[in-house]
């Protein structure tokens, strides 16, 4: 009858996959948008027909995911159009993390903005693996209380921990707490309050670099340095996070500064854990920013990379740090006549892991609303 080769059964496939790609379109142009954008200005942006963005913007009011300003006063002739913006009072990220010497919990809403905070400072490395799991669950619990007490809807959650990552949330070995094949998605279920939330477990430096992404543009190109007890790094390139064939790239903490060195946890000699970790920090400021300024310019000179963040106690120790790496830079540096490297200290401070944690469960949510709006409705 017809010459249309259409297989009935994908239509409707076809159809929703290219609703929920507007979906997303039309969330993130709101979120990237200086100003509340209007309905006609989405599409004008977008190129979708103003009734398909009334409709979505519709769901997505009516999801929680945006909300309608009130127009601003009328000064001349017609209506003046409502702006859009992200509602603060709809899916909110949970962010946790485990370091050696502290538990921590955040939450975060749809706008990026920090709602609830909670710390624990205390010894991870005398703990077993489920103990600690136990405690940074309860901490969990209590912010995610706390936040829909607030009325938001906690969507998911996020781990960070100083160690390496299966995909599946595995973690394979985190040397400085002693762990080993620690199942942290199931221990973390173990706590009745968020056993009901999807889990995502990571490197703490990946989702560090991450939460430093949100602050330095889309677009960067940095590598993030973490000075924990324990040395991570997360290296960003134009706003895409290289995690290397298994997801274990950024071990700079074993990278080797002094050959005949002291011996480290990993069973090698001289690496940069040994001189620049937190403790050896502590112990010597100089000798810590000399061994940096070397693993950086093997870094720099390998990867072209163009800044430097450096995250966790070196944010707290920048100031004293940088003349010490810098003058390492200078000399190690191929390029460093040519391009010097521009070296900062973490926006986010200490708390960059843990926030980029919870980004990184928005950042699921802005980018699959269609997804959200299936689970909330
Ligand atoms: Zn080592």
């Amino acid at each position: 009858m017809t010459a249309r080769m259409i297989n009935p059964s994908s239509v409707p496939v076809r159809q929703s996959s290219i609703r929920a790609h507007n979906l997303a379109l039309l969330l993130n142009t709101v979120a990237n948008s200086a100003d509340p954008p209007s309905r006609a200005a989405l599409a004008t942006v977008t190129g979708l027909t103003r009734a398909t963005v009334s409709a979505l913007v519709d769901d997505l009011i009516a999801g929680g995911l945006l909300t309608e300003l009130d127009p601003p006063p009328r000064t001349g002739a017609g209506r003046p159009a409502a702006g859009l913006a992200l509602t603060a009072a709809g899916p909110a990220g949970l962010g946790c993390e485990i370091n050696v010497d502290y538990l921590a919990a955040c939450v975060v809403d749809l706008t990026g903005a920090v709602r609830q905070r909670f710390t624990e400072h205390a010894d991870q490395r005398p703990a077993a693996a489920p103990d600690a799991l136990a405690a940074l669950g309860r901490l969990a619990a209590r912010a995610r209380l706390a936040a829909e007490a607030e009325g938001l809807v906690v969507a998911g959650m996020a781990l960070a921990v100083p160690g390496l990552v299966s995909p599946a949330g595995l973690v394979r070995v985190a040397p400085n707490l002693g762990w080993q094949d620690v199942d942290a998605p199931a221990l973390l279920r173990g706590v009745p309050e968020i056993a009901d939330l999807p889990v995502v477990v990571d490197n703490e430096a990946n989702l560090a670099a991450l939460g430093e992404l949100r602050v330095a543009g889309a677009e960067a190109t940095f590598l993030y340095v973490s000075g924990e007890i324990g040395i991570g790094a997360g290296l960003v390139i134009d706003g895409e996070l290289y995690r290397g064939v298994r997801g274990w790239s950024g071990e700079i903490g074993h990278l080797t500064v002094y050959p005949d060195g002291r011996p480290c946890r990993c069973g090698s000699r001289g690496c940069l854990e040994q001189y620049a970790g937190q403790e050896a920090l502590t112990a010597d400021e100089p000798l810590a920013a000399a061994a940096l300024g070397i693993a950086l310019s093997a870094a720099v000179n390998l990867l072209d990379v163009p800044m430097i963040v450096l995250g966790g106690a070196y944010a707290l120790h920048f100031e004293r740090l940088r003349a010490g790496i810098e003058t390492e830079l200078r000399r190690r540096v191929l390029t460093a006549g040519l391009a010097p490297v521009t070296l900062r200290a973490a926006r986010l401070g200490t708390d960059a892991a843990v926030r980029g944690a919870a980004d990184s469960v928005i950042r699921g949510v802005r980018d699959d609303p269609a997804g959200w709006l299936r689970r909330a409705g």
